[in-house]
């Protein structure tokens, strides 16, 4: 899940992926956007301006690749209805997002390396375009065979980890000497981040999942307040006020990072002041529909024209989030 994780990422926050140079530049109305995949570097100039912002993708688009997972957290908000992307799909949307402006594509799901062919989907995304190629994952299905076939593909990974030891277990119903066996090799890969849903009972948890998250090396720590679904009640505001005071306290190493839907009353920085919400950020369903974040209703669906025309008609659409 956390398909819209990529919301809040610092796009491929370093890595060694891909033949191509990588580096994009990217302007609008509101100034100079300079990007480097393989770095990470992001570099906004506000005073260089220009008036090509017509028809630009949104800086980052993230996919869900498929809605099946194969396992049962009950606050999953992915649909349980059936879809899937093919290989020559996503590299068509990645090459004309590419085209036009867009600097990173995030995959996720449901769980994306569910996906037949999903190693060899990423080289052709990082071959063939100079996105950054970032992915969510529950990480079970990472051995060290799969993260062979990863190694130049991918800037950044991002791996789901709600809580440590029994915690974990009883939210993701798998064993947590399992996910720690799985980082050692998704180190090998690419630089990774950690997602933590924030629920009651994740939330006690914030100093051992940076702590475990430290010793693995990873870069970056996502919190994820929990969403409501049909099924499951969202994150409360004891929580949200318990999660908020462990973020004002926090002094690791971790660069911290908050999904969008949590920052209400935290200072924030926006990385280009005074974008437009579907100029930084746009979803793609596992059934081909171009939203303005997973949690929209509705949305365009992506036809045989491809992603910016459907992108031109969400634009149209005065539709919310
Ligand atoms: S790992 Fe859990 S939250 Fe993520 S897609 Fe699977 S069931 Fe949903």
């Amino acid at each position: 899940m956390a398909a819209d994780s990529a919301q809040t990422a610092p796009v491929g926050a370093a890595g060694p992926a891909g033949a191509r140079a990588g580096i994009k530049t990217r302007r609008t109305a509101l100034g100079t956007h300079v990007f480097d995949r393989r770095t990470g570097m992001n570099l906004f100039i506000d005073q260089a301006g220009t008036d090509e912002s017509v028809a630009l993708a949104p800086r980052q688009v993230s996919v869900a690749l498929t809605n099946a997972c194969d396992l049962r957290c009950s606050y999953c908000y992915a649909p349980k209805t059936p879809g899937r992307h093919d290989t020559a799909t996503v590299v068509a949307w990645a090459k004309e997002l590419d085209a036009h402006g867009c600097f990173g594509v995030g995959f996720g799901g449901g769980e994306p390396t569910l996906v037949t062919g999903f190693p060899e989907m990423c080289q052709l995304v990082a071959a063939q375009t100079d996105l950054a190629v970032t992915f969510t994952s529950h990480g079970h299905h990472l051995t060290a065979s799969v993260c062979t076939r990863l190694v130049g593909a991918v800037h950044f990974i991002r791996i789901s980890m709600d809580g440590v030891g029994q915690t974990y277990e009883r939210l993701r119903g798998r064993p947590f000497g399992a996910l720690l066996d799985r980082l050692a090799d998704v180190g090998d890969v690419a630089p990774f981040g950690i997602n933590v849903v924030v629920n009651e009972r994740t939330v006690h948890e914030l100093d051992q999942v940076a702590d475990v998250a430290t010793q693995a090396g990873a870069r970056e720590l996502l919190l994820l307040p929990q969403q409501p679904t049909a099924r499951w009640h969202g994150i409360d505001q004891a929580t949200l006020s318990e999660m908020r005071a462990w973020l004002n306290r926090y002094r690791g190493p971790l660069a911290v990072t908050i999904g969008a839907t949590g920052i209400q009353g935290l200072p924030v920085t926006a990385p280009v002041p005074g974008e437009q919400p579907l100029d930084a950020y746009a979803h793609i369903t596992a059934d081909g529909v171009l939203k303005r974040s997973s949690y929209q209703a509705g949305g365009s669906p992506i036809g045989e024209d491809g992603v910016m025309a459907a992108l031109s008609v969400l634009r149209t659409t005065g539709a919310t989030p």
